[in-house]
């Protein structure tokens, strides 16, 4: 039978509990249980080494990440996915702002203290259904508030990853940070530098993602994070009038994809720069790049920028216009966009009303019909291939996608006329 990844990490506690250890599952996994979420995935926990893990669940099922952390994946069937084990650890003195020089294996409660905040610092046992917490996570998560173990100044300096990852638990769970803990990232904001851009980014589309994505946008920027990530972003945050609009846009999205939100926030960047005349039309590139963004994500960003203003009167536009633009598939998120846009401003919604019910009762087949004619016919009627083709037949599907033509024939006839002469 399918087993869940739930019941998957439950029997890994089991098979290490049988085995003479102490197993638990510990951090978000536990948090996520106790607040009613499904976690994303398991973590376990425990007095077993490294090795004595791989002997429990055999070599073939288990491979070894990270040696040095004492970390040990162990494989669970197709449905059940993987659960990582980790030795219980106190973590030596931190180098490069980002990892422990060193690791020593140790007891669960060193193993709390080593972990970031007090909701992630607590372990389950499955099987006794009992809660072990040694730093208070508890009540932290009943209360609401995000709060280091420890000295905040001390486990953010170990860590700067840390300060991004207190504001996305802040905005996604809706808790507050605690006071020393944000006072502890604003002083260190500037040394989000010495994180990889990789993983900024990776939990910037985490936090973007999220429904509470304005929050996160207003906490980033609270905690001195978010012009150090994205500086362009500036002219925004000191336009009141901007910086609202912003925060209205990015609450009106439903479930978008990071690109889309990406490029809600970089539109605010053209908007409140529009009059100063700074547009950087590569904005996408210039931020995406800097960030790592995947290449994906840049170019939908950047599609959807150079698109902001193609619904302007859009029931005037030459249908050929506006259909090459709805045809594409990020259409959807443009009408977000625009949208999003156009509500947190309050202006009247006619154009992307009109582009949206245009593109919902209009079939693929009109907004892409198949082209008449391809540069095969061309050759085929006589025409010697050459630079003018492209612009022949975009010029031919143009009068296609407007309704002035509608067989192969026509095409051809249309195509002579905008042939240079001689050809
Ligand atoms: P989510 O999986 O939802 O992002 P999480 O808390 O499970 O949240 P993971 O990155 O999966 O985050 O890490 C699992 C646990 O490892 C955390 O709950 C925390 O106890 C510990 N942990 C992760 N990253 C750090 C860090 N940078 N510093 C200290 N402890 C950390
Ligand atoms: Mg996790």
């Amino acid at each position: 039978m399918a087993i869940s990844q739930r019941e998957f990490a439950e029997q890994v506690v089991r098979q290490l509990t049988n085995a003479g250890f102490t197993a638990f599952w510990a951090g978000g996994c536990v948090r996520d249980l106790l607040v009613g979420r499904e976690p994303r995935d398991y973590d376990v926990a425990t007095s077993a080494r490294p090795g004595q893990v791989r002997e429990v669940f055999g070599k073939r099922r288990t491979f070894s990440v990270g040696e040095s952390f004492g970390v040990i994946v162990v494989l669970g069937p197709k449905s059940a996915g993987q659960v990582d084990v980790a030795t219980f650890r106190s973590d030596g003195n931190y180098i490069d702002g980002r990892r422990p020089e060193s690791v020593v294996f140790s007891s669960p409660e060193e193993d709390a203290q080593r972990r970031d905040f007090t909701i992630n610092g607590m372990f389950y046992d499955p099987i006794k259904k009992e809660v072990m917490d040694f730093v208070g996570g508890e009540q932290d998560l009943v209360a609401g508030v995000v709060r280091a173990i420890g000295d905040p100044h001390a486990r953010m300096k170990e860590d700067k990853l840390r300060m991004l990852r207190a504001v996305r638990f802040a905005a996604t769970f809706d808790f507050e940070l605690d006071v020393a803990t944000a006072e502890a990232v604003q002083s260190m904001s500037d040394q989000i530098a010495v994180v990889s851009a990789e993983r900024v980014a990776q939990e910037l589309r985490r936090m973007l993602v999220d429904r509470h994505r304005g929050r996160a946008v207003e906490l980033c920027n609270d905690a001195g994070l978010l012009l150090r990530i994205i500086p362009e972003l500036k002219a925004v945050v000191c336009d009141r009038e901007c910086w609202t609009q912003l925060h209205k846009g990015l609450a009106s999205l439903v479930e978008p994809d990071f690109a889309l939100v990406f490029g809600l926030l970089l539109d605010s960047v053209i908007g409140a720069t529009e009059q100063a005349g700074t547009i950087d039309s590569r904005l996408s590139e210039v931020v995406g790049r800097r960030l790592k963004l995947a290449n994906q994500e840049i170019d939908d960003a950047a599609w959807l920028l150079r698109h902001r203003r193609a619904f302007d009167n859009a029931a005037d536009l030459p249908l050929s216009r506006l259909k090459r633009i709805l045809a594409n598939s990020l259409a959807p998120d443009l009408i977000a966009l625009v949208r999003a846009r156009t509500l947190a401003k309050g202006e009247a919604a006619r154009d992307v009303d009109f582009c949206e019910h245009y593109l919902k009762t209009t079939g693929r087949d009109v907004l892409e019909p198949s082209p008449l004619i391809s540069g095969d016919d061309l050759i085929k009627a006589g025409f010697r291939p050459g630079p003018k083709f492209k612009d022949v037949l975009d010029r031919v599907r143009d009068a296609q996608l407007n309704l002035q033509i509608s067989n192969a024939a026509e095409a051809l006839e249309l195509a002579a006329q905008f042939m240079p002469d001689n050809d």
